[in-house]
């Protein structure tokens, strides 16, 4: 049986402020390089040949995360037109107007201020980048608290001018995007940790999130992928959860093999961004099954 590659991306094009230190930039140059090495080597396929089982020999699902506008110029510009599917998991939270999600914030003050000044604001005393903050410090905190430390952030350290941030989706270009052959899936109403929601803000994270979608997007949304991709995100109640509320695919991060999956309905990501080709062979090719190794004999 074929093993699904999954690979994820997130913003095509440049960065500013309220990007950099977050690793998700890929330059158009190295996303359209990334495109071209992958459609050699496998053949592209949709979520629904995914969940159908009925997969060609060396299947490759492509996928983007959060709600980036320059995902919907690739969606325009070079997938739709080379008939090329895709899935992209999107939080409804942040199409809406005015609308900063946790990292771009943080990411905004720690580029402008320093993270010194950051970490002092927020009372941490261990510090040293906004990477560690945000998968250490800020994922004990659910959705009402993460909203709490966004006012703090904008209160200290703003205001800030949403001009300068790469450009986000907006509700109405959800149905675009499925017009040009892109499914939506959800990745949670404001790109939280799972790990830390309390019942209701799971409701509406997930369950919320789902049906917010499908009113934008006008489709049907059956999968969801866990924001920052950790396996602890996806503890045995958000799995209960998500798949109750009609999510059939669930997607983590780990850059595993997918010959090793934890259920039926999940699967593994490489995240990618600026990679060489040869990068990418190291990845896709070698370092992803050692991984899996790794877990199948470690655990
Ligand atoms: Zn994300």
């Amino acid at each position: 049986m074929p093993h699904l590659t999954c690979v994820l991306h997130h913003h095509i094009g440049q960065e500013g402020a309220f990007e950099k230190g977050l690793g998700l930039t890929s330059s158009r140059e190295a996303f359209e390089r990334h495109l071209a090495w992958l459609g050699e080597r496998y053949e592209f396929v949709s979520l629904d040949q995914v969940l159908s089982g009925d997969l060609p020999k060396k299947p490759l699902l492509l996928t983007f995360d959060d709600a980036w506008h320059s995902v919907l110029g690739i969606a325009r510009d070079v997938l739709s037109p080379r008939g090329i599917p895709a899935v992209y998991f999107i939080n409804p939270g942040m199409v809406e107007e005015g609308a900063i999600s946790l990292d771009s914030m943080l990411a905004y003050a720690v580029n402008t201020f320093g993270i010194g000044e950051v970490c002092k604001a927020l009372g941490l005393p261990r510090c040293d980048a906004v990477h560690s903050v945000i998968v250490n410090d800020m994922a004990k905190l659910g959705s009402a608290e993460r909203q709490g430390v966004v006012a703090e952030l904008i209160a200290k350290f703003g205001p800030v001018d949403l001009d300068q941030r790469a450009r986000l989706l907006s509700g109405d270009d959800l149905k675009e995007l499925v017009s040009l052959g892109i499914e939506i899936g959800n990745h949670t109403k404001t790109h939280v940790h799972c790990r830390s929601l309390s019942a209701d803000e799971m409701q509406e994270e997930i369950a919320g999130s789902k049906a917010l979608l499908e009113e934008l997007s006008q489709s049907r949304v059956r999968s969801l992928s866990i924001p920052y991709g950790h396996e602890l995100d996806l503890t045995d109640e958000v799995h209960r959860h998500a798949r109750e509320s009609g999510h059939e695919a669930i997607f983590l991060v780990h850059a595993r093999a997918n010959w090793l999956r934890p259920a039926k309905d999940v699967w593994y990501r490489r995240s990618l961004t600026n990679q060489s080709n040869r990068e990418l062979a190291m990845e896709l090719q070698i370092k992803q099954h050692l991984r899996s190794a790794r877990k199948a004999v470690l655990g």
